[in-house]
């Protein structure tokens, strides 16, 4: 018997996917010509799946900085920072990131996987209990497994039933962490944050946001939900990817938690990988400065955001409760979304196709992310590839919306 004999169960549904034409859990792009356009098999296709949000993986100064950092200081750090150093990239990275956020501490970790793993899994252990979103990310889930805390779900973005499971824990001793996202990453609902912090005001505990997919999307100065919401001094721990908006890879930290520097030595996910190389850090500080300097990249996601969500929904599409760099089409079934998603590919559209066990609601779902690089032109190709196949597979028969005022 082999060992991975047990998982055997998912050998037909992934065998049936592939059938049904290229497999989506492994495609593979010839080339990536720009934030929004790669080649696909020999065929050029849009990218509207990338977490790109700012666009800015092809920006000119972030890969200027990024050959100047591998030249300076070598292409890998070779060891964790606990272990082997920390170079003068990391400790600037998190001097930026504690302005941005107007924080007294940072700490920065290899992916944003492992900033949740390694925030939460050093903040919250046996004996205390960790409060989550039922629709948290995997890497939230994880973190729970490796902290040894208790796990408490309430209800996705339901604030009275957080209320009610901090009543019924009533004065259990430990320490008390309540996680949810700002942006959730399948569907692109935003949390309500104001009363998150309310309840966690009356009740007590700490409140952790995971800003993924909301950092450089949201608020006045991009720095998420919180600041979005105005209740940034309710939040007690924002942790954020370098992935998505920043076009790189890594994870962060932000907080003025008391004896922050601790989580340096405890934090399993910190201390036990190599840190981030050079020219990462070099690229990610650098997409930071222009966040910062550039409101106009939210604002023309923003337009970009409104544009295909509003198209999709006025032609008949079932989409999320509102506009949002993510949007995910609801598939009336895995079968159709799984035959919408190769059509959307040989036509030139690459997205995400989103299926059981990995959606909310075991929902089947495209989900889209869109860029500030994306042109209008872009999203309006989008939308008459969805149009067209829309009504090849039937999905739009008499659900086209009155046209919005
Ligand atoms: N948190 C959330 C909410 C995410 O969606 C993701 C990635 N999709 C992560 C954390 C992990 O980030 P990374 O991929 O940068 O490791």
């Amino acid at each position: 018997m082999g060992l991975l004999d047990k998982h055997l169960g998912y050998r037909a549904p992934l065998e049936g996917i592939r059938a049904a034409g290229a497999d989506p859990s492994n495609v593979r792009f010839d080339a990536v010509l720009s934030p929004t356009e790669g080649v696909l098999a020999g065929q050029p296709v849009i990218l509207l799946g990338t977490n790109n949000y700012l666009g800015l993986t092809f920006d000119p100064a972030c890969i200027e900085a990024s050959a100047e950092a591998v030249r300076e200081w070598g292409t890998g750090t070779t060891g964790s920072r606990f272990a082997n150093g920390t170079f003068a990239g990391h400790t600037a990275l998190e001097q930026a990131l504690a302005g941005f956020y107007g924080r007294k501490h940072a700490m920065v970790f290899t992916t944003g996987y492992q900033a949740n793993l390694g925030t939460i899994s050093g903040l919250v252990g046996r004996g205390d209990h960790l409060i989550l979103d039922a629709d948290s990310h995997a890497s939230i889930y994880d973190a729970a497994k490796l902290s040894g805390a208790e796990v408490i779900r309430f209800r996705h973005n339901d604030p009275d039933d957080l209320h009610k499971r901090l009543r019924r824990l009533g004065d259990a001793p430990g320490g008390r962490l309540i996680v949810v996202e700002g942006i959730y990453s399948m569907i692109g609902d935003v949390a309500p944050l104001k009363e998150f912090v309310d309840v966690k005001r009356e009740m007590g505990g700490h409140l952790l946001v995971d800003e993924a997919h909301s950092m450089g999307v949201l608020g006045e100065k991009g720095r998420g939900l919180a600041e979005a919401a105005g209740v940034e001094d309710g939040v007690d721990f924002i942790v954020g990817t370098f992935s998505k908006s920043l076009g790189s890879v890594g994870g962060f930290l932000v907080s003025d938690e008391e004896n922050f520097d601790l989580l340096r030595i405890v934090s399993r996910p910190y201390m036990f990988t190599a840190s981030l190389p050079p020219a990462v850090i070099a690229s990610t500080l650098t997409a930071l400065k222009r966040l910062e300097d550039e409101p106009g990249l939210r604002a023309r996601l923003s337009a970009n955001a409104d544009r295909l969500y509003e198209g999709l929904r006025d032609m008949g599409y079932a989409v999320g409760p509102h506009a949002s760099p993510i949007t995910a089409v609801e598939m009336p079934d895995q079968a159709t979304a799984v035959g919408m998603w190769n059509a959307l590919l040989q036509n030139g559209v690459y997205l995400n196709l989103a299926i059981p066990p990995a959606t909310p609601e075991n929902k089947s779902l495209l989900r889209s992310s869109v860029s500030a690089a994306h042109t209008t032109e872009q999203i309006d190709t989008v939308l008459g590839v969805f149009e067209q196949l829309g009504q090849e597979f039937g999905l739009l028969a008499g659900r086209r919306r009155a046209a919005t005022a």
